[in-house]
């Protein structure tokens, strides 16, 4: 059984005008998506920015409250579960932010950040906490030494490291990853994929990894899915998808990236010119087709999004 599932997932946000804040549109950040992930698998997630792959996260975890869909945790529906099954279901589901040191209390000295969810949620002596602190930093490679000081004192990747520690405090089984390399040097990058992958495999973790920068996901994913205005374009095993991308948008995206594989050929036709459309007015049929190059009149009408080979789905009408 996978560790989580997503089925139909959508978030909108009502547009509200005048004194009574009366709705006149919505914006439809995530439009029904579905995807599963297994136990110790990495899923990325890529997309231009604001077609919604961060909403996603965030309804997953229930920062935000989904409009309609299902998210199921082991088997059970996040959205069936009372107040306090939700917050023990929380401890499993971690999250590790793009911009650490926002995300970081700076009043409170590293140790107490990562202390903070075992203390909210674990019965242990302050020394067993104490312990348990230190035990984290040194695995994500922090010395004990600094659990005094202040996020203000550590440099951009100390403080990936010290959120990745804060959501490993619990043991979680599955971490979103939301943008979680994208603020830092490559070679920064580069260090903390490979701590991430090294957790995951000590701790059989899953990763949803969210990045607008498919050369990033190339390195951790082991199946990627591409987004574009708040759906699922393209999902494939990550191999396949740099190989053999189907998707004129994922063409598009491999062409517009320096990608790590040097026998990548980008496809030139695909080329990605203009801007993501307003979700506050999508194109109606396909919402790739005012940019996609191989449009044709059928594009006016919505592609289903359907499974074209083993585990390849795509939601094209060109892709036979
Ligand atoms: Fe392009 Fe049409 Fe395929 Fe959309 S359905 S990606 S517009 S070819």
């Amino acid at each position: 059984m996978p560790v989580l599932e997503v089925e139909n997932l959508k978030k909108y946000y009502p547009v509200q005008k005048g004194f009574f804040g009366k709705t006149v549109n919505q914006i439809k950040a995530v439009d029904g998506i579905s995807f599963s992930l297994e136990s110790g698998e990495t899923l990325g997630l890529v997309g231009e920015s604001g077609c919604g792959k961060t909403t996603v996260g965030r309804s997953i975890l229930r920062l935000t409250p989904p409009t309609d869909g299902t998210v199921r945790f082991r088997g059970r529906d996040l959205g069936d579960m009372n107040k306090e099954e939700l917050r023990r279901a929380r401890t499993s589901l971690q999250v590790i932010f793009q911009d650490p040191f926002s995300s970081l209390n700076p009043r409170m000295t590293v140790g107490r950040i990562i202390a903070e969810p075992i203390r909210n949620f674990e019965t242990l002596s302050p020394k067993e906490i104490r312990e348990r602190v230190a035990g984290l930093m040194d695995r994500v490679g922090l010395r004990t030494g600094q659990m005094g000081r202040y996020p203000h004192e550590f440099s951009g990747g100390q403080r990936q490291r010290i959120g990745i520690a804060r959501a490993l405090a619990l043991n979680p089984d599955v971490i979103i990853c939301d943008e979680a390399v994208s603020a830092l040097d490559v070679s920064i990058q580069a260090q903390i994929i490979n701590l991430l992958k090294d957790l995951q495999a000590e701790m059989n973790l899953s990763y949803l990894f969210i990045a607008h920068d498919l050369s990033v996901v190339a390195h951790i994913s082991q199946r990627i899915a591409v987004m574009y205005l708040g759906r699922i374009m393209e999902l494939a095993p990550g191999r396949k998808l740099y190989k053999e991308p189907l998707h004129p948008y994922t063409k598009a995206l491999l062409s517009s990236v320096p990608m790590p594989d040097p026998l990548f050929q980008p496809d030139q036709e695909f080329e990605l010119s203009g801007d993501v459309p307003s979700p506050l007015d999508p194109p109606q049929g396909c919402s790739f087709h005012p940019r996609c190059p191989v449009a044709t009149e059928k594009c006016r009408t919505r592609p289903e999004y359907r499974q074209v080979a083993p585990g390849h789905w795509v939601a094209c009408h060109l892709v036979e």
